[in-house]
């Protein structure tokens, strides 16, 4: 079987700095135990496995502020997703050492925020519910930034007497699918044409989903190694299928392939998240190079036996 290995693609730059953060963080005898990361440090829970054996504890299953009132002691390292303001304090107030993790890119779009309240803009931001960068964004200013997903919640969007008459702002998540912000962008400003707009998507997010959407398109199916909570793994899934036009899966590792995924199949195109291990993503191209279709368990066994290297990376 041809395997295409979609080109760039795994970790982003703003992952490798906060796993290396974590990694310094965890081998310093001086910094106070017990050490928690608040929320997954990256959407994949292999690295947060990695982590706890390196002695980080990740705190998950909750906003960070709900996260945070577990921690009595020690130390808290904030995620390349970024975190509210009103979060950073509580962890200082509570005597925390704290490490900030937090991605330049994440970091530019919470200023961006800053500078466009400070001028006197409602901030119509454009981010997936429920996910953790779009919670610190929002927490930069708490009632003047309003969260938008889709037509429908813009078409829901009541601003106040000020945002109605006032100057409005737009801005994006960084790991949304390019081609779905454009038409949301173009929606908010045919309702509210003298907005400005601060198009946030990172570069590596734009490079990752280029990629795909030109490469991806010479495969018969296209194989996404990510982890389900993962935002920019899923947008690539999205973005093989509704851009390159191919039947496209997202798995978390080799174990996660369907036989009948690739019965037929002459080309398979792998790619992978900004938060995926290039490990697991080597496995998954080793395992479909030798793959055959009479005895795929067989394979699937044998590549099963390798194990993931402690970094992790
Ligand atoms: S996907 Fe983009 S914003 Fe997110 S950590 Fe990577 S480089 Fe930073």
């Amino acid at each position: 079987m041809e395997v295409v290995a979609v080109s760039p693609r795994g970790y982003c730059y703003g992952v490798v700095d906060a796993m290396t953060l974590a990694q310094r963080v965890a081998r310093d005898p001086k910094v106070p135990r017990p050490i928690y990361i608040l929320g997954m440090i990256v959407h994949n829970r292999h690295v947060v496995e990695d982590l706890a054996r390196q002695g980080i504890q990740t705190l998950d299953g909750g906003d960070r502020r709900t996260l945070l009132k577990k921690v009595r002691r020690g130390t808290v390292i904030f995620t390349a997703h970024g975190v509210a303001p009103e979060v950073k304090e509580e962890a200082r107030r509570k005597g925390l050492t704290c490490f900030d993790a937090t991605c330049p890119d994440v970091t530019r779009t919470h200023e961006v925020i800053r500078d466009r309240v400070a001028a006197g803009c409602d901030i119509i931001y454009i981010g997936k519910k429920g996910h953790p960068e779009p919670e610190g964004a929002v927490g930069e200013a708490p009632g003047r930034v309003h969260l938008i997903e889709d037509a429908d919640d813009l078409a829901q969007l009541r601003l106040s007497p000020r945002g109605a008459t006032g100057k409005i702002a737009i801005v994006t998540q960084t790991t949304l699918s390019q081609w779905d912000t454009a038409d949301l962008i173009a929606a908010c400003k045919a309702r509210f044409p003298d907005a400005e707009v601060y198009n946030e998507i990172c570069l590596a997010t734009q490079v990752r989903q280029q990629a795909v959407a030109e490469q991806a398109r010479a495969a018969d199916v296209v194989l996404v190694v990510g982890d389900p909570r993962s935002n920019n793994s899923n947008r690539l899934v999205q973005v093989a299928q509704e851009v390159a036009g191919r039947p496209a899966y997202l798995i978390d590792s080799v174990a996660a392939i369907r036989p009948e995924w690739l019965r037929g199949v002459r080309v398979v195109a792998v790619t992978a998240g900004a938060s995926t291990p290039s490990q697991l993503t080597n496995q998954v191209i080793r395992y479909l190079q030798g793959y055959d279709p009479e005895a795929p368990s067989a394979a699937m066994e044998a590549d099963l036996a390798l194990k993931l290297p402690g970094s992790g990376r």
